[in-house]
């Protein structure tokens, strides 16, 4: 990997990594942009896939829409269908929940997406606000 390969993959990794970061891979290259002018939609897309891969972070699909993760470790995502915020969920009984699974299928478990809809906590304000004024 030569010298601008890694400059474009940290600065990738610096705009995506972190906990409760989602980004799109159209968000994600406007920002890389300005860090590293002139980088390709492509090799921005080819390197998310690579860091994907090495499992430093996480693309989540829901609906068509792809979002990547920049906490690798396994969560879920609840998502306000009014403002589309996404908001992190610490799940504490994944492997329960896997082993269940395991049972479930006799195979086995190697990674899960869990995604809840609903109504976040500003727009239940907002909605609140706008009922009683
Ligand atoms: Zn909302
Ligand atoms: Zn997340």
């Amino acid at each position: 990997m030569n010298n601008r390969q890694t400059r474009q993959k940290e600065a990738i990794l610096s705009v995506i990594r972190g906990v409760g970061v989602h980004l799109s891979a159209e968000e994600i290259y406007d920002q890389v942009q300005q860090k590293e002018p002139g980088i390709g939609l492509a090799t921005v897309y080819r390197n998310l896939k690579t860091l994907c891969d090495q499992q430093m972070i996480q693309k989540v699909t829901v609906d068509g829409y792809s979002f990547y993760d920049g906490c690798s470790d396994p969560h879920d995502h609840f998502i306000c269908d009014l403002c589309g915020k996404i908001s992190d969920i610490p799940c504490f009984e994944h492997r329960e929940l896997d082993v269940f699974i395991t049972k479930q299928v006799s195979g086995k478990v190697t990674r899960r997406i869990s995604v809840y809809f609903g109504i976040c906590e500003d727009c239940l304000r907002e909605r609140d606000r706008k009922i009683t004024s």
